[in-house]
């Protein structure tokens, strides 16, 4: 398996070498020359097995370049029941009308992220343990992300990891989270700003090619394609669970933001997983739902981008978006080029000609949901089941209620447990959710974090001083 650019300007690479990329150097993102098949036969043969072979079958047919004992002991130290609280890792739980919760948030940050950032901290210290050498990652995160990638990447060799946060900005528990890790590796940065001030720096210092070039920076970021890949498994391992016979539909309804994790299912349905419909779920922030209503997509600027109860879906600029328009315009980089081309002149291109081939061909259908429907959500799937969900997922269950068809299965993605957005959960039910037994006093534990002010050479100088090397 090799893999290209979106816009056509790279020359075919390995797994291992797109893995510690972000952007392809023609700006594109890199993805398979051809996605592998599954047929029928291999599919059942993989009932029953548990979620960490399961990840080696699926990711054995994208990482073909390490070798098939070295992945399978990868993925049996990503994903093991001490890290996942669970024994089957994902479980699935009914809730009521046909819906079903796809449980991708039982890791150590509860939230999804942790599914493909688990995997990424075992193979980014294999091949860099491989190469010889070793890399800083430096990212700058309002929550969700960075958690992921500081717990996935504590304690391994080789690599580092400097995290800038916006200092005060961060609910308690993110920020015991995040700060309670003690290992030597990982440094977290809280500087005096916002979000997008703490970001400047990590764009400044990464844009800084002599010092990114000597501190061998790197990034996580979502566009991070085994991270994609490894998203791929988890609908396998979904359908496999709710279906018994082969042939058999089911749709999937997923909160989105980035695109990463739908874009995951669309990778797994055109690799011959029986997917019936793909349900993007947006919140106010609705520029995916617009387009795959109009045909037009048309990110919006900062300001337009509204603060909400499902914060981690407020993003204006889908940025793996254009893996999925690659396919739609049958592979064609040039096309795929000239689009981005015209977004960046006119801020918007509109590909309403394929308008009837989203849903017909694709399986996408989407819809948006609101604060309102948020709480009126959570609290109607509390009434009806005892289940508590969080505002992302609520989101999904909100929009995945409108496309139920009897007889097909619908899994709804549970991207974040409610105990990490409680004020939420009050607002809708009147009391808090509570976090799992084992984070119970995680917000009384030792912290450990550098505080500065939003200037550049002070955040340069900490790495220069704490960089692996
Ligand atoms: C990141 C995130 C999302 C959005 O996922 P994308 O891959 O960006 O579409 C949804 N919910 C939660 C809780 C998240 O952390």
């Amino acid at each position: 398996m090799k893999y290209i650019s979106t816009r056509g300007g790279m020359a075919a690479l390995e797994f291992s070498d797109i893995l510690l990329e972000g952007l392809a150097p023609d700006g594109g993102l890199a993805m398979p020359e051809q996605l592998p098949q599954v047929s029928a036969e291999t599919l059942e043969s993989w009932r029953g097995l548990p979620y960490a072979d399961l990840a080696f079958e699926v990711l054995s047919l994208f990482a073909t370049d390490i070798p098939a004992d070295d992945l399978r002991r990868l993925t049996r130290a990503a994903y093991t029941q001490e890290t996942f609280n669970s024994e089957d890792i994902v479980p699935l739980r009914p809730l009521d009308g046909g819906l079903s919760l796809l449980g991708l948030s039982e890791g150590p940050t509860l939230a999804f992220k942790d599914m493909a950032m688990q995997f990424l901290g075992q193979v980014f210290e294999y091949v860099l343990g491989k190469r010889g050498t070793t890399l800083n990652i430096v990212g700058a995160t309002s929550g969700d992300t960075g958690s992921a990638a500081e717990y996935a990447l504590r304690g391994k060799r080789g690599v580092a990891v400097f995290m800038l946060s916006p200092h005060g900005r961060m609910s308690a528990f993110q920020r015991a989270q995040m700060y309670s890790l003690q290992d030597e590796n990982i440094h977290n940065i809280a500087v005096r700003g916002v979000f997008d001030e703490a970001q400047d720096i990590v764009k400044a210092l990464a844009g800084d090619l002599a010092f990114k070039t000597k501190y061998r920076l790197g990034a996580v970021n979502s566009i991070n394609w085994a991270r994609i890949a490894a998203q791929v498994v988890y609908y396998f391992h979904g359908w496999l669970r709710a279906t018994s016979k082969p042939g058999q539909q089911v749709s999937f309804a997923v909160p989105s933001g980035n695109f990463g994790n739908i874009l995951s299912g669309h990778i797994a349905r055109s690799m011959g997983l029986p997917i019936r419909r793909l349900v993007l779920a947006t919140n106010e922030n609705n520029v995916l739902e617009e387009f795959f209503r109009t045909g037009v997509y048309r990110p919006r600027p900062a300001e337009q981008t509204y603060a909400t109860s499902s914060p981690s879906m407020d993003i204006s600029r889908a940025s793996n978006f254009e893996r999925f328009v690659f396919d739609l315009v049958g592979r064609d980089a040039s096309r795929v080029k000239a689009l981005w081309t015209s977004l960046a002149r006119d801020g918007s291109f509109d590909l309403s000609d394929l308008l009837p081939q989203f849903e017909s061909r694709y399986g996408f259908v989407s819809g948006a949901s609101s604060h309102g429907d948020r709480l009126a959500t959570i609290r109607s799937v509390y009434d009806a089941t005892g289940v508590l969900i969080d505002p992302h997922t609520a989101d999904g269950v909100k929009v995945a209620r409108d496309f139920i068809e009897p007889g097909v299965p619908m899994l709804v993605l549970e991207t974040a447990l409610p105990a990490k957005f409680s004020e939420t959960i009050e607002e809708a039910l009147g009391h808090p959710a509570k976090p799992p037994g084992n984070l119970a006093d995680l917000e009384s534990l030792p912290q450990r974090v550098e505080v500065m002010d939003c200037d550049q050479a002070e955040v340069r100088r900490f790495i220069e001083a704490h960089a692996k090397v």
